[in-house]
């Protein structure tokens, strides 16, 4: 299976395939598990919009209406902040890794257990593998509209509310997993206006436009009429930049193993390319910036790392919200960078700060605080060594 897309996940697995759902390239604390469902009948979708990361009010901020040539989406009804809660919504179904072909017993059965309305509901998703005069299928149901919930599996969740946010390559939202709270939800990642439609993305938007265009129509069979790609004066400039972010993104750990600080000069042409193209997603900067965290726990003074920690915890902050578990984490390396267990393993935590955390085992913890403790070592004597060289520059120039 695959799942909706967005972000540095589809990269890294080679994108869209035929078979699978849509990924999304969101942080998860907890794989699905298809026994925390809630009981058939109760509530599924919608939480109130709140402002500032909290949820603060009961009043939508989006309805779900028709939109010429692209079917039901989600339009703003007022303006909406960036980082605002946008929906937050309770799974219908859990969707666990593996090919359709061994989990449709376990699909069958949950689709059994839920409600009449939950599963009217469900059979009103829209299907884009359905065949000419066929009805809807179960399964092609999930493909087109499974979201993938952990950056590091394949398992996903089926959202009655959020299947209905459409794509773009420039989108003004972003959703992610809380585990804990087995929420799906949906934050702005940009400031929108009301009467603008809301939108995900379904595939890793860092490609050029044939590529986004090839697995849009493979993996969801539509070609995509967003700005980013109807905008065909700067369509040769966006595609370079799209294609440098995606070569820095797989350069990014030879780089910044081989060298900490031009690891680090590669998230900050990331960082850069990301303004440039418009790409607002704050899951990305997220992680190019606790991947630059971890790169200064090697390269240099504490500083630096905890200003990452913090840049990564605001991005935290407005893609996730204030209270999900990778935006503790994050503010807490923020606030002591050295209390980050994996300074050795940089792309080991990079999609999921902290999740390997308690996980870790205590000889594994042990042995990675040793090699914390000798590379601070060598890295305190290494600055020693060269203020030292540096005094007695200064001392020679001032005696010159
Ligand atoms: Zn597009």
């Amino acid at each position: 299976m695959f799942l909706r897309a967005a972000g540095v996940v589809a990269a890294a697995r080679g994108g869209v395939s035929a078979g699978a759902l849509r990924r999304a390239a969101t942080a998860a604390s907890a794989p699905p598990d298809s026994s925390k469902l809630p009981p058939a009948g109760s509530p599924g979708p919608s939480k109130p919009c709140g402002h500032g990361l909290e949820i603060s009010s009961g009043v939508p901020c989006f309805e779900i209406v028709n939109i010429a040539g692209a079917g039901l989406g989600a339009i703003a009804t007022r303006d909406i902040a960036c980082g605002e809660l946008v929906v937050a919504e309770t799974p219908t179904m859990m969707l666990q890794a593996g090919e359709f072909s061994v989990q449709t017993a376990k699909f069958n059965a949950q689709f059994n257990n839920l409600s009449r309305a939950q599963k009217r509901a469900v059979l009103r998703l829209s299907d884009c593998w359905r065949m000419a005069g066929k009805r809807r299928s179960l399964e092609g149901i999930l493909r087109t509209n499974g979201m993938g919930c952990s950056s590091d599996s394949d398992d996903g969740v089926l959202c009655l509310e959020i299947s209905r946010f459409n794509h773009s390559c420039a989108p003004n939202c972003e959703q992610s997993w809380d585990g804990t709270a087995l929420q799906e939800r949906v934050h702005a990642c940009s400031a929108i206006q009301a009467g603008q439609e809301l939108c995900l993305s379904y595939i890793d938007v860092r490609a050029p436009r044939a590529e986004r265009a090839h697995r849009l129509r493979e993996g969801y069979r539509f070609n995509c009429r967003c700005a980013a790609c109807s905008e065909t004066a700067c369509s040769r400039a966006s595609d370079a930049r799209r294609a440098s972010l995606q070569q820095l993104g797989r350069d990014l750990p030879m780089v910044g193993a081989r060298d900490p600080a031009a690891g680090i000069k590669v998230v900050s042409d990331m960082l850069l390319l990301y303004d440039q193209e418009g790409i607002d997603l704050h899951t990305l900067r997220k992680q190019a910036c606790y991947y630059a965290f971890q790169l200064a726990l090697h390269a240099g003074p504490a500083a630096w790392a905890s200003g990452w920690a913090e840049q990564a915890y605001r991005h935290s902050r407005l893609c996730c919200g204030e209270h999900h578990p990778e935006t503790v984490w994050l503010l807490g390396y923020a606030r002591d960078p050295h209390s980050h267990p994996a300074l050795w393993t940089p792309a080991f935590e990079v999609c999921n700060p902290g999740k390997h955390r308690s996980a870790m085992d205590p000889a594994l913890k042990v042995y990675a605080l040793a090699w914390i403790s000798a590379i601070s070592l060598v890295l305190s004597m290494g600055m020693v060594s060269e203020r030292s060289t540096v005094h007695v520059r200064d001392a020679r120039l001032k005696a010159d």
